[in-house]
């Protein structure tokens, strides 16, 4: 099964699709991650696409595509999710003649929680761990929407549950400003994403308004419906 996980910053994007990682058995590629980690590393690539990273805008698609075109080599193309990627129309054309999607997971939530969630999260500083933590507690109702989400805490605090190793914040989530950059940089760049692949593939719309837990039951729930799981 090939799907996209879709959705603005601060969304849970990460979360749901590590989550549906193991649950399915199927290949998460997360560009960010793949980013960050050659950031960290000051490999050429990292010294290439760190100051877009830092300004909260789009790496150039001729180095994404190129990123993501390496990375589904590596797993023969089948069994993924991808988180945050295609994020612009042109990744989404060039992606549609390297593998078949059968279907998008599109995370809808209001602005004012993106921010929230996005200034409470911590991660991981052990690359090769998932482990992704909140701090935010959230209830409240906006259009109708009613959100509860309780923080995300490690049992000890500043250290990951899965691996003892150090939380952080990363630094595009620690600036106000930059987190607004980046939501406007969803809206305008990422969104016309949703009408190139509307009418050609099976759209998932999901609200972040619960736990984990429980929007990852609703996403294997309409995986179910739309005939992709038994
Ligand atoms: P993320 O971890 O998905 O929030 O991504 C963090 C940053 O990495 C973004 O703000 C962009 O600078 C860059 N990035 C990640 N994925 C992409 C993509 N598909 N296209 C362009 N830039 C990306």
């Amino acid at each position: 099964m090939n799907l996209i996980i879709f959705g603005p910053p601060g969304s849970g994007k990460g979360t749901y699709a590590s989550r549906l990682e193991s649950k399915l058995g199927i290949k998460r590629i997360a560009t960010g991650d793949i980013f960050r980690d050659e950031i960290k590393k000051n490999t050429e690539l990292g010294k290439k696409v760190v100051k877009f990273y830092n300004r909260g805008e789009l790496v150039p698609d001729y180095i994404t595509i190129e990123v993501l075109r390496k990375a589904l080599e590596e797993i023969v193309k089948k069994n993924f999710i991808l988180d945050g990627f295609p994020r612009t129309v042109e990744q989404a054309k060039a992606l549609e003649k390297i593998v078949k999607i059968d279907a998008i997971i599109n995370i809808l939530a209001h602005e004012e929680i993106l921010i929230e969630k996005t200034q409470a999260r911590r991660i991981c500083s052990n690359t090769k761990c998932d482990g992704n933590y909140n701090l935010a507690d959230i209830r409240k109702t906006i259009d109708n929407i009613e959100y509860i989400l309780p923080p995300i805490l490690p049992k000890k605090p500043g250290i990951c549950d899965k691996c003892g190793s150090e939380l952080y914040q990363r630094a595009d989530d620690e600036d106000l400003e930059l987190i607004k950059r980046r939501l406007r940089v969803y809206e305008e760049q990422s969104k016309p994403v949703i009408f190139f692949y509307k009418g050609k593939v099976r759209f998932i719309d999901i609200y972040m308004n619960r736990p984990p837990e429980q929007i990852v039951e609703r996403i294997l729930q309409e995986l179910k419906n739309i005939g992709l799981l038994p």
